[in-house]
C-alpha cells in the first residue's frame, strides 16, 4: 500500500529529527499529483506510530493543488480536478508544473514535557 510505505518513510525521518523528544504534530505538505489520500495517510500514520515513541502524534496533511505556469504568456493555471494541461490565459499547452508534486515535511510540533 502506497500510503503505508510513505508513512514508514516519514516516521523514519521524524524519528531522526525529533532526537528522542516527544512529537505532538507532524506537518506534511502533499501535492495532489502524488495521488495520496490524506485520510488514508492519517490512519496509516496511527498504525505506523503505534508502539513507537511517535504513538499519539498526529499527522497534519496539507493538500497542495496542482498549478502550472505557461511558457508562452506566463499565466499560472490551477488544475482543480481534471488534469487537462491547458493554459487558462491563452489556451497554450506549453506548461511547466510548478506545484503539485510536493512531499514535504514542513514542521514538527514537539509535545510539552
Ligand atoms: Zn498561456
Amino acid at each position: 500500500m502506497h500510503e503505508l510505505s510513505l508513512c514508514m518513510r516519514i516516521s523514519g525521518i521524524v524519528d531522526r529529527a525529533a532526537e528522542g523528544r516527544p512529537v505532538a504534530v507532524v506537518h506534511l505538505q502533499v501535492g495532489q499529483l502524488r495521488q495520496v489520500v490524506p485520510e488514508t495517510l492519517r490512519s496509516c500514520w496511527r498504525l505506523v506510530a503505534e508502539g513507537t515513541p511517535l504513538a499519539g502524534s498526529v499527522l497534519d496533511v496539507e493538500s497542495v493543488p496542482v498549478a502550472a505556469t505557461c511558457r508562452d504568456c506566463g499565466h499560472v493555471t490551477t488544475i482543480e480536478q481534471a488534469l487537462i494541461l491547458v493554459c487558462a490565459g491563452c489556451d497554450g499547452t506549453a506548461l511547466d508544473i510548478t506545484t503539485g508534486e510536493e512531499l514535504l515535511l514542513t514542521a514538527l510540533d514537539l509535545a510539552e514535557v
